[in-house]
């Protein structure tokens, strides 16, 4: 029992230190044992196993703030690797990704149309590919998938688009690859993305993404940690109605917010094929252009308001396609929004735009495995 919470005190500690190596470019071993509050002996004891481990690595010499110069320490970034798929509507993009979040080999396929168990054979075809590249060692594979997820478990619980329903995706990729694998509702994974390698957040931030592709979806993170709510679904506002007895939905009820502010739900009402046509007309002022579009934004700001209203959280960033309208569409959501929730709460509130695109879902997948415990990485230990 001792043995065990002594065990349990190292993970945490040795966790603590490594998340501060991290949260930094380069850091010294002084200035960890500053911000984790271990003594300098706890971090000079953990900081020697993570370069035996080959995780981390010196990088030079920080300034003297008196006495000696000290040592700084930096995450060996290709020291592992991950792998993140993004199985988007149209094609599953898969990736090789280091330990920054930069990404070093992609692999990407059409989705078949009798999707099903062709649209899995085609998950395992693109990890294959991509475990083929010979570049090692990879340490997880962190999935991005439409449709509601139960993570814990790793289960597909219903993908629509994918005709998946409660299917074991995490055990059986665990069981073919022998590596620990994480599955997330898309949206989920890009808010992760967003957060972890996007713009500047703390670490432990509260943060919505909005997620907006061929559908809408969102991620919500609070105190840097994603909250998926009690049946996974936290943030499935997509399929919240905000028009009754209005179009037909994909999940079989009437006037989600899908039918209306999607990219797919405004080029329909347009009637128009592309994005760069409708994104044109848009920014030429086109009436009818414009009345969809920022009808679109309408209900989306009128959802991003009780959003607001619910979590009061500072920071929302927008992501997804429909953000290619740019700031007229930007500021008619804004304004809905505002119009939404008392001024106190929506005055505080930051709208952004995301930064990494489709490579969001990807690295946030992928991150995901790291976010709570690195045990994963320590290789030598885990042979
Ligand atoms: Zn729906």
């Amino acid at each position: 029992m001792k043995k065990a919470t002594r065990q349990h005190t190292k993970k945490h500690n040795r966790n603590l230190v490594l998340r501060t190596i991290f949260a930094h470019n380069s850091v010294s071993r002084a200035e960890i044992a500053r911000v984790t509050h271990l003594t300098r002996t706890t971090v000079s004891e953990i900081v020697s196993g993570l370069l035996e481990e080959g995780l981390v690595e010196e990088v030079g010499i920080g300034e003297s703030i008196g006495g000696k110069s000290p040592i700084l320490l930096s995450v060996a970034a290709d020291s592992r690797y991950l792998i993140g798929l993004n199985l988007a509507r149209d094609k599953f993009i898969g990736a090789i990704v280091n330990l920054r979040g930069e990404i070093r080999e992609t692999a990407e396929a059409p989705v078949p149309d009798d999707n099903g168990d062709k649209a899995l054979e085609l998950v395992f075809k693109l990890i294959d590919q991509l475990l083929r590249k010979r570049i090692k060692p990879i340490v997880g594979i962190g999935i991005g998938t439409p449709g509601l997820v139960n993570t814990r478990d790793g289960i597909v619980v219903n993908a629509v688009n994918l005709d998946w329903r409660d299917l074991p995706l995490g055990q059986m990729l665990q069981k073919k690859y022998k590596l620990p694998v994480s599955v997330l509702n898309d949206s989920q994974a890009t808010a992760i993305g967003e957060f972890v390698y996007g713009g500047d957040h703390a670490s432990d931030e509260n943060l919505i993404v909005i997620n907006m592709k061929h559908g809408i979806g969102s991620g919500i993170l609070i105190n840097g940690r994603l909250f998926q709510g009690d049946g996974g679904g936290a943030g499935e506002i997509g399929h919240v109605v905000v028009q009754g007895n209005n179009e037909l939905c994909s999940c079989g009820k009437r006037g989600c917010l899908e039918t209306i502010s999607s990219a797919r739900a405004v080029l329909k009402n347009l009637d128009i094929k592309s994005l760069d046509q409708a994104r044109e007309s848009y920014i030429a002022g086109n009436r009818k252009v414009v009345k969809v579009v920022n009808g679109a934004a309408y209900h989306l700001g009128m959802v991003l308001g009780n959003l607001i209203g619910t979590l009061n959280i500072h920071r929302i960033v927008l992501t997804g396609d429909m953000t290619q309208f740019g700031p007229g569409w930007l500021d008619a959501v804004s304004e809905a929004m505002r119009n939404a929730v008392l001024a106190r709460m929506s005055e505080s509130t930051l709208l952004e735009l995301g930064t990494l695109d489709y490579r969001a879902c990807i690295l946030g997948a992928s991150a995901f495995l790291l976010l709570d415990d690195y045990s994963l990485l320590f290789t030598l230990e885990n042979k």
